[in-house]
């Protein structure tokens, strides 16, 4: 059984950075299996570059170009002693690079877009085998685009993922260290895609459970979950353990340090999935399993960008198949829903993408009286909260008595209170909620 390390774009972010990264490969000397990401900044230049070239100015994007070959070169530099391996290196570089350059010149749609933003990945996985082999490890590269695939709802086919990848694992057997991209696919029509931005993640979870890891490690920039968004609050502090379906809450109501949906394909796989800091690899980081420890809140997360609507309408009283013909809308403009409230005449929904909100009121308003809120945030706390236990409500609740809530979620599982506020209250709401939960310990039972 191997273990997958999975290393994000600060932990690959700079030749020194990389050279971490190869040391903490083959500290154990056991084959395993390695997902990189880009370097950081590297998808948002591809992404600019690809805005320029949808806005037909092709001088904006060759100069982000020619300023990303620039770095790219110094890299080389940098983390290459030898001529014969630099040189090698910047061969790669030369063809990547033109490749960029092509693109400037013809028809520019997504699938053009796709390729320049897929090219972050391959770049620094050449660069980190090509070192792995100067030092004499017994490195190589599988090509992600030759296993990693799509379905036509553009969900990955972890069953297309299994066969391939155990079939090209047999045929390389040996190896000690076996590197491939993150975030990067192909669609169900052979084309060059990706798992949506942060998506390496995803990467590490579905090659985990294709595999039958042993584990799956997330090595990133901070040592592991933390039990609150260390970008807005102050004095937040790692978690030890978390179940996958607190995970799962978490990432998806909006901690950054997993991809939202990462955490199924290794909770279906039963693989433990571990959140490690790159830069204190000694940390205990999060380790993420089935355990389920009762009595205890774990963490707070918020998503932002949300739209509440709510319908009102005397027709619901007593009335069945309302609810059916409200998610029907939302259904037809493909527009999930992420919480949901109801009483006696009307029902609340909020939604993350507002892209269909105008057709979707416009719909509604056929059966009732329609309301939209928009910059709202989702606050969710995460932990054990069975409704039998007593008392977690009243906590939470506390926390958030100077803020006006517009909606509450309880009870959809056994592991979150959802709370949806506006967005300029946030920094506040995750505040109060940190010094009330996790500064007085009160969120013991
Ligand atoms: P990577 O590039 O390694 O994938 P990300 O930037 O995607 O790293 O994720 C790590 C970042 O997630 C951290 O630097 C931190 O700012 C942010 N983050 C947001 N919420 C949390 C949280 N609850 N715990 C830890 N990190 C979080
Ligand atoms: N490089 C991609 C991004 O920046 C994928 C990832 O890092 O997970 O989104
Ligand atoms: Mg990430």
């Amino acid at each position: 059984m191997m273990k997958v390390m999975k290393f994000g774009g600060t932990s690959v972010g700079s030749p020194e950075r990389m050279k971490s990264v190869s040391a903490l490969i083959t500290k154990s000397g056991e084959p395993t299996f390695v997902v990189l990401s880009a370097m950081s900044g590297t998808t948002n230049s591809l992404v600019e570059i690809s805005d320029y070239l949808y806005k037909k100015n092709p001088e904006g994007a060759n100069e982000v170009i020619n300023a990303l070959e620039k770095k790219y070169l110094g890299h080389v530099e940098e983390l290459y002693s030898t001529e014969e391996y630099k040189q090698k290196t910047r061969d790669f570089l030369k063809e990547e690079f033109s490749l960029l350059r092509s693109s400037t010149k013809d028809l520019f749609t997504s699938f053009e877009e796709k390729c320049i933003v897929a090219q972050g990945e391959i770049i620094s996985t050449n660069m980190v085998v090509n070192y792995l082999q100067e030092i004499g490890v017994k490195a190589i590269l599988l090509n992600a685009l030759d296993f990693m695939r799509t379905d036509k709802n553009s969900e990955p086919d972890p069953q297309y993922i299994k066969k391939k990848l155990t079939a090209i694992m047999s045929q390389n057997e040996g190896c000690q260290i076996y590197i491939t991209q993150g975030f990067i696919c192909r669609n169900a029509y052979g084309e060059i895609d990706n798992l949506l931005r942060g998506g390496s993640d995803y990467t590490a979870s579905l090659v985990g459970a294709a595999l039958q890891a042993e584990e799956i490690d997330i090595w990133t920039d901070i040592d592991g979950m933390h039990n609150n968004d260390p970008r807005i609050v102050e004095k937040t502090e790692a978690v030890d353990q978390l179940n996958f379906e607190e995970a799962a809450e978490l990432a998806y109501f909006g901690a950054k340090i997993l991809h939202p949906t990462c955490v199924q394909p290794a909770k279906y796989a039963g693989i433990p999935v571990r959140l490690k800091n790159t830069m204190a690899p000694d940390a205990a980081g999060t380790i993420i399993d089935n355990v389920l420890v009762r009595g205890k809140i774990k963490a707070v997360a918020a998503k932002d960008n949300i739209t509440a609507i709510k319908i009102k309408s005397s027709r619901m009283l007593l009335a069945t198949g309302f609810l059916r013909k409200v998610f029907e809308i939302f259904e037809s403009y493909q527009t999930p829903i992420d919480m949901i409230t109801t009483s006696e005449v009307g029902v609340s929904m909020s939604i993350d993408n507002a892209s269909h909100v105008t057709e979707i009121v416009d719909e509604l308003k056929k059966y009732g009286t329609v309301t939209v809120d928009s910059d709202m945030c989702i606050i969710c706390v995460v932990g054990d909260l069975d409704w039998a236990n007593l008392g977690f409500e009243t906590i939470v609740l506390e926390a958030l008595k100077d803020i006006p809530v517009r909606m509450i979620s309880y009870g959809g599982s056994n592991y979150n209170i959802s709370f949806l506020i506006r967005e300029a209250d946030k920094k506040r709401a995750l505040q109060n909620l940190s010094r009330v939960l996790f500064q007085n310990k009160t969120n013991e039972r």
